[in-house]
């Protein structure tokens, strides 16, 4: 005995896969993909730590750039390389928490 692969839409009665979210002969849903109350927590938390980190990055970019103002030549040099340091360390962060945050979208996704 091997696992139905088909089944019968209730409306139509077409044979769909089981797999399929909804009928493509008729349209109607199968089943609804769902996504828990976990996912949805990953999905907020991915776009309001992208959100975060974007204000985060442009906040310290200009505020660096209003200290250095009366900086002379060497001391504006030192204060931009500590600004590319820190803004290169922001970006650090950002891409391992957006990827993590990522990967757990994707287990978390409507099976
Ligand atoms: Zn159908």
């Amino acid at each position: 005995m091997s696992k139905p692969t088909m089944i019968e839409c209730p409306s139509c009665e077409h044979k769909v896969s089981v797999s399929a979210n909804s009928c493509p002969q008729c349209g109607a849903v199968l089943r609804k993909p769902k996504r828990g109350i976990f996912g949805k927590i990953v999905i907020f938390a991915f776009w309001a730590f992208n959100l975060l980190m974007v204000v985060w990055i442009w906040g310290g970019t200009q505020s660096a750039v209003e200290s250095s103002k009366g900086l002379s030549g060497a001391e504006a040099a030192g204060a931009a390389i500590g600004t590319g340091l820190g803004i290169t360390l922001l970006v650090i962060i950002w891409l391992i928490g957006a990827i993590l945050l990522g990967l757990m979208a994707l287990l978390t996704r409507p099976k």
